[in-house]
């Protein structure tokens, strides 16, 4: 299928496929239907250094920008996997990266760039507080030497197949800060001095088979030297990295779309039904022409986002746009692919219905769509705030 892709990243999309290839499609169905992690897939990935893409090489890493990093996740997607399993190792070392102390840097950058340590969590969300993130309840008391942390999250991903986590926690009570994001703080925790001793973690089964947990924190104690840049600024650090998110997210979804397109246009063309394959019918064309052509566009803000934030140029609203057009877009995508397939799309073995439960979560993670439409109205269009 032709795209707008610009033709220079070839040969590094080459190289995804043939290490994709080594992976069918009925791998991925069996881990879906299992609900395990794709682990030897996840270690050919880091082996072949595509997760540790963005950390310079300074750092052991590869040194590439947002654009080829945003290729390798689309490929994933575009060869019947989900990125998701371990998109979290390509973007959660930017708060490391830069924000934190040189001797943070040169201890975990280059373990993380090997794939000795993995670093896929990121801990933000809470049950009670959800998107009003700066609400969230989780304290980390300075004491001595240490942070103690208490609180609860929800829908933290990855952590089983994690050594360290992202953990954002209130340091200053909400009631003692100026801005409601002032006092809040980043951590990197190193989990295996932390689970089992203060630190909690229930599984969450779901639609999509991802690895994502329910954490508890009691009394939980951290060494003071875990804490990243300043304490009471860790808002803006995790915002810091948000644009990155978006904009991988987005090429995932891109993936998914295309992966859909394909699948309904090879089977539109072979299936016979009255007489003719059904793919000669403008019914099913055309939904597959609006797909294709909504996958496109968002394809093209994708590459913007990644073109300003490799350029170090202002990229938020390149990137949320780009999230929201792709997400939606692969959802259309994955609805004109079932509807192709009939009854064939509910059948496991053709994997529609697990791509289409997959990209779904898109829309709402990790920022709903009425989010990003907030961000826009408010801090693109100047609309007066909300919230
Ligand atoms: C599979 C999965 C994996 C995840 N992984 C992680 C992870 O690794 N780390 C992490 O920190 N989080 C993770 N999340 C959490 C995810 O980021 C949140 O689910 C998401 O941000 C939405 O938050 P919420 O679920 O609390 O929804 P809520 O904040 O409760 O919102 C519910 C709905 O109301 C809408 N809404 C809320 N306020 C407004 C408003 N003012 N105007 C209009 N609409 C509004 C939202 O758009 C949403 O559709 C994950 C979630 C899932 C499902």
């Amino acid at each position: 299928m032709r795209t707008s892709a610009p033709e220079e990243f070839d040969d590094l999309r080459d190289a995804l496929r043939a290490l994709c290839a080594g992976f069918p499609a009925a791998y991925h169905r069996q881990h879906g239907a299992d609900e395990t992690y794709p682990e030897a897939f996840i270690q050919a990935l880091t082996e072949a250094g595509w997760l540790g893409a963005m950390i310079p090489e300074t750092y052991g890493g590869s040194g590439l920008g947002l654009t080829e990093a945003s290729i390798v996740m689309e490929e994933i997607n575009r060869a019947g996997g989900n990125a998701g399993h371990c998109h979290g190792q390509m973007y959660n070392m930017g708060t490391l990266l830069r924000h934190g102390s040189e001797e943070q840097k040169a201890r975990y950058l280059p373990r993380i760039a090997s794939g000795e340590l993995r670093l896929q969590s990121m801990a933000v969300t809470e049950p009670t507080t959800g998107t009003d993130t700066t609400k969230l309840k989780t304290t980390a008391v300075r004491k001595g030497d240490r942070y103690v942390v208490n609180g609860q999250k929800v829908w933290i991903s990855r952590v089983q197949h994690s050594d360290l986590m992202i953990l954002l926690a209130r340091t200053t009570p909400l009631s003692e800060v100026k801005r409601k994001s002032d006092g809040l703080s980043v951590f990197l925790v190193e989990l295996d001095q932390a689970i089992g001793q203060g630190m909690e973690v229930k599984p969450i089964p779901n639609m999509v088979g991802h690895e994502t947990n329910e954490i508890f924190f009691d009394e939980l104690e951290i060494p003071a030297e875990s804490l990243i840049g300043e304490e009471g600024k860790g808002f803006r650090y995790i915002l810091d990295g948000l644009n990155a998110e978006r904009t991988l997210i987005a090429a995932e979804c891109i993936g998914d779309g295309y992966w859909f397109i394909d699948k309904a246009v090879s089977y539109a063309g072979e299936r016979v039904v009255f007489g003719r394959p059904i793919g000669q019918n403008q019914g099913i064309q055309f939904p597959l022409a609006q797909a294709y052509t909504q996958v496109e566009a968002a394809n093209l803000m994708r590459f913007e986002a990644c073109r300003r934030y490799d350029a170090h140029r202002e990229c938020g609203a390149q990137a949320n746009m780009a999230k929201m057009l792709a997400a939606d877009a692969s959802w259309q995508a994955g609805n004109a692919c079932l509807q192709t397939l009939g009854g064939f799309g509910f059948a496991q073995e053709y994997d529609v219905e697990r791509k289409f439960r997959e990209t779904r979560l898109y829309q709402v993670a990790p920022i709903s769509t009425n989010l990003i439409l907030s961000y826009l109205a408010e801090h693109v269009l100047g609309l007066p705030r909300s919230f």
